[in-house]
C-alpha cells in the first residue's frame, strides 16, 4: 500500500498575490474548474476579508466547484475567520485555513507579542474556526526560521486543539532541502499527537529549492503539498505543482511509497489556462512545461531520439496532455466543426455566446489560413476577460517607417457614444496609447510589456500582454490578432476595461 500525498493548490490566493496577476471572478472560477478536472484535492481560493470581490469569488467557488475540499485563508482572528466561513460554507467540503507567526524576528516586530501569547492566540483561533468546521487548518508562518522547540509546543497545542492539517511553511524561501526534511522529521517524531493530523508544506522559491524541498518533505513524513500551476506566487514564487507531480509519478522508484491523484493529463491545459489570465508568460526552459521540455536540439541526442525516445527523454509529453492534437479548421469550417472542437477543448458556451465567438473565428480563419488549437484557446481567454467593456475599439490606423513620424487614429466606442482621436508618439504603439489616453482622461504607467506568438508561421496570432500601473493598482491586459499594433491596442483596451472595472467594484488586494 502506498501513502497519498494531498495536492494543496494555491493558484488562487498565493498565485493571485503575483504582481499584476489579478483576476475577475469569471476568471477564478474557470481556473477553479480547471483545477477540479486536474483532480487536486484542496483548492485554495482566496482571502475573503480582504475585500468584497475577493468574498465573493471564492463564495461562488464554494458554490459551483464540486470534488476538490476548498478553502480560503484567515488570519488567526474571529473576524478573518468568519469572513472564511461565510464564503464556503456551501463548499461540498469546507475548510478553514488560518494562520500565525512562529518565528522571533515576526514575533518580535511584527506581532510585537512574546511565544506564550502567540501559541495561545493560535489554539484560540483554531477552537474558534471548529466551532464551524471539522476540517481546520493551522500554519505556522514562517516556521523555517522559527526554533524547533517552540514548532513542536505550537503544533501539538493546535492538534490537541483540534486542527486537522498543520502546515509548516518556508514562508521567505530560507530552507535546504536536507535541513528542511530533518525539520520534519523531528516534527514528526517528537510531537506526541502528530498522528492526528496531516503535516504539511509550502515552500517559497527564492532560492530555486521550492520543489525540491518540497519533496525533501515527504520523503520525511509530510503528506501535504502547497503549490502553485506553473510555480507562480509572491516573489520568486512557489513551489511549481506540475514538477513535483510529474517527479513523484518518473521517479517513483525513488517514491514508491507515495502517490498522489492529480490528472497529469491535465497538466498542459491548466498551466496554458493560468498562464494566460494571468498574463504571465511560462519560461521557454520551464521543467515539464516550458515550450523547449520536450525539444532535443543536440544532433548526438536527436541522433538517440530517432533510435529510442528513452535515451534522452524521461518524460513524455502525452503524459501531461501535451500534444497539441493536428488538428486545424479553416474559413470553410462551419459552425458544427468548430463547436465540436471547443467541446473537445472543454469549452462550452450557450448559443448566444457562440454566435460571437464564431464570428471572430471567422475573422481570424479570413486572415490566417489554419486555425489551431492555441487559437482557439488564446480567443478563449480573450472572451472571459471581455465582460463588459467600458471602451471597444471601432477603427484603428497607424502610420509607421524609416524616417516617418509614427501617427495612430483611434476610433473608440463608449456607450452609444463614437470618439476619435489621433496621436503620434516614439512609434505606432505609442502613438496609438497616447490617442487612447486623450479620450479615456487616464495615463496609466505601462509596467511590462510582452509579446507572443501562438503558433508557428508568419500568419500566426500574435498575443500582446501589459501590466499597466495605475493609482496604485497593477492590471494585466491581453490581446490577440494577426496583426501586433491591432493586438497591443486590444490588451491596452482590455486593461482600462478592467480598471474601470475595479474602480466601480471598489475592491482592494490582500
Ligand atoms: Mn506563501
Amino acid at each position: 500500500m502506498t501513502e497519498k500525498v494531498m495536492i494543496f493548490d494555491s493558484t488562487l490566493r498565493d498565485g493571485e498575490q503575483t504582481p499584476g496577476a489579478r483576476l475577475n471572478l469569471e476568471e477564478k472560477l474557470k481556473i477553479a474548474k480547471q483545477l477540479a478536472k486536474l483532480n487536486v484535492d484542496i483548492i485554495e481560493c482566496g482571502f475573503p476579508i480582504s475585500s468584497p470581490g475577493e468574498f465573493k469569488a471564492v463564495q461562488t467557488i464554494a458554490r459551483e466547484v464540486k470534488g476538490p475540499i476548498i478553502t480560503a485563508l484567515a488570519r488567526a482572528v474571529a473576524a478573518d475567520i468568519d469572513a472564511v466561513w461565510d464564503s464556503i460554507k456551501e463548499a461540498e467540503r469546507p475548510r478553514i485555513h488560518t494562520f500565525l507567526s512562529s518565528s522571533p524576528i515576526h514575533m518580535e516586530h511584527q506581532l510585537r507579542k512574546d511565544p506564550e501569547t502567540v501559541l495561545q492566540m493560535g489554539v484560540e483561533a483554531v477552537k474558534y474556526a471548529k466551532k464551524y468546521t471539522t476540517d481546520v487548518q493551522y500554519s505556522l508562518m514562517d516556521a523555517t526560521r522559527s526554533e524547533i522547540d517552540y514548532i513542536c509546543r505550537v503544533v501539538e497545542s493546535v492538534i490537541h486543539a483540534g486542527a486537522t492539517v498543520v502546515n509548516i511553511p518556508d514562508t521567505v524561501g530560507y530552507a535546504v532541502p536536507e535541513q528542511f526534511g530533518e525539520m520534519i522529521k523531528n516534527i514528526m517524531n517528537r510531537v506526541p499527537n502528530i498522528d492526528k493530523a496531516t503535516i504539511s508544506v509550502h515552500c517559497h522559491n527564492d532560492l530555486g529549492l521550492a520543489v525540491v524541498n518540497s519533496l525533501a518533505a515527504i520523503q520525511n513524513g509530510a503528506r501535504q503539498v502547497e503549490c502553485n500551476i506553473n510555480g507562480i506566487g509572491e516573489r520568486a514564487g512557489n513551489a511549481a505543482l506540475e514538477e513535483i507531480v510529474v517527479a513523484m509519478l518518473i521517479r517513483k522508484d525513488f517514491y514508491h511509497n507515495l502517490h498522489h491523484d492529480v490528472n497529469t493529463q491535465e497538466i498542459y491545459k491548466s498551466s496554458r489556462l493560468v498562464s494566460s489570465l494571468m498574463g504571465i508568460p511560462i519560461p521557454v526552459n520551464k521543467a515539464v512545461i516550458g515550450m523547449n521540455a520536450f525539444t532535443h536540439s543536440s544532433g548526438i541526442h536527436q541522433d538517440g531520439i530517432l533510435k529510442n525516445m528513452q535515451t534522452y527523454e524521461i518524460i513524455n509529453a502525452e503524459l501531461i496532455g501535451g500534444k497539441a492534437g493536428q488538428m486545424s479548421l479553416t474559413a470553410r469550417s462551419g459552425r458544427h466543426a468548430v463547436r465540436h472542437q471547443l467541446n473537445s477543448l472543454d469549452f462550452s458556451m450557450n448559443d448566444v455566446e457562440f454566435e460571437e465567438f464564431f464570428s471572430r473565428f471567422l475573422e481570424l480563419a479570413d486572415k490566417k489560413k489554419e486555425v489551431f488549437r492555441e487559437d482557439l484557446e488564446a480567443l478563449m481567454a480573450e472572451n472571459i476577460t471581455h465582460t463588459d467593456p467600458t471602451y471597444t475599439l471601432e477603427y484603428l490606423q497607424t502610420v509607421s517607417g524609416s524616417k516617418s513620424i509614427p501617427a495612430a487614429v483611434v476610433k473608440l466606442k463608449k456607450d452609444d457614444e463614437i470618439i476619435i482621436q489621433t496621436d503620434t508618439g516614439a512609434g505606432p504603439i505609442d502613438a496609438a496609447y497616447n490617442a487612447i489616453d486623450k479620450i479615456t482622461g487616464f495615463q496609466p504607467r505601462l509596467e511590462n510589456y510582452n509579446l507572443r506568438g501562438v503558433t508557428e508561421g508568419r500568419d500566426a496570432l500574435g498575443e500582446v500582454s501589459i501590466m499597466i500601473e495605475y493609482l496604485d493598482k497593477t492590471i494585466v491586459g491581453r490581446g490577440t490578432s494577426t496583426d501586433i499594433i491591432e493586438a497591443s491596442v486590444k490588451a491596452y483596451l482590455n486593461g482600462i476595461n478592467k480598471l474601470l472595472t475595479l474602480r466601480n467594484n471598489g475592491t482592494g488586494k490582500a
